[in-house]
């Protein structure tokens, strides 16, 4: 029979485990770019109340700052120690819209969800990301923003180097056309100018760019579930999503 102090142990060991177990897991979604990652992880981090991270918009507002203050040579290099000096000083923050509800990415006060999503960032973004210590930076404030569980992060390493301890690893993919085409209607639902072919290439580009970088390279998570979505509804997608996230907190 247990005493006091050994049935107190017990309940104060299983308590906080239960708890971290059922409310607070990490869900990782990586995968290829354009994918849905954004839309799927937004709406699911919704229906479980946790908080959801888009780490491809710290990528990109990184971008958005370099092609601020002429950072990228003509030849396509990046003066690096200006790069440097002017994350040093910039404020790259999510901060909630009062007018959509949504968590948008602001660069030193200004609200650029919109510009971060131009086909310019877009294909200047994953030689920005190759740099190491914009990783380690951006890396270390998602690790921060994560550490307590209740998250759903997108991205290329969230499974692999972010948290690779993560509970739940999910990795999206679909054909490169399928992808350009779901990227093309977005863009222009929200009136944000680029044509289906620049669209595919830059799909194509980031993919390889992302995939073959020495650092923290694009990749399946060994213990990633694998979801291509090329033939699926969003609602055949979520399903899934729900299942396996309730199989994790069970
Ligand atoms: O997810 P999204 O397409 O907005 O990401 C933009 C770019 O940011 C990617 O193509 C990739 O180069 C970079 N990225 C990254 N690691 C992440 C998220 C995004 O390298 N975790």
């Amino acid at each position: 029979m247990l005493n006091t102090t050994s049935a107190h142990l017990l309940y104060s060991l299983t308590y906080p485990i239960a708890y971290n177990i059922v409310k607070s897991i990490i869900v990782a979604i990586d995968g290829t770019s354009s994918t849905g990652k954004s839309s799927i992880a937004k709406l699911l981090a919704q229906k479980i109340d946790y908080t959801y991270i888009d780490t491809g918009a710290m990528y990109r507002a990184v971008t958005l700052l370099a092609l601020q203050n002429n950072v990228f040579h003509s030849d396509g290099s990046i003066d690096e120690p200006l790069l440097q000096e002017l994350l040093k000083k910039a404020r790259i923050v999510f901060c909630n819209n009062s007018e959509t509800g949504h968590s948008d990415m602001y660069l030193n006060g200004e609200n650029v969800e919109k510009q971060i999503r131009t086909m310019e960032v877009s294909s200047h973004v994953s030689p920005v990301a190759a740099i190491s210590w914009v990783r380690d930076e951006l890396v270390a404030q998602q690790r921060a923003m994560g550490k307590n569980g209740g998250i759903v992060m997108d991205g290329r390493d969230i499974g692999t180097v972010v948290f690779p301890e993560a509970e739940m690893k999910v990795f999206m993919t679909a054909s490169p056309e399928i992808r350009a085409q779901r990227r093309f209607k977005e863009l222009q639902e929200k009136g944000i100018p680029a044509t289906y072919e620049e669209i595919l290439q830059n799909v194509r580009e980031r993919d390889y760019l992302d995939s073959h970088r020495a650092v923290s390279p694009l990749k399946q998570a060994h213990d990633a579930y694998l979801l291509d979505n090329s033939d699926m509804t969003f609602e055949q997608e979520m399903d899934i999503l729900i299942k396996i996230f309730n199989e994790k907190v069970s």
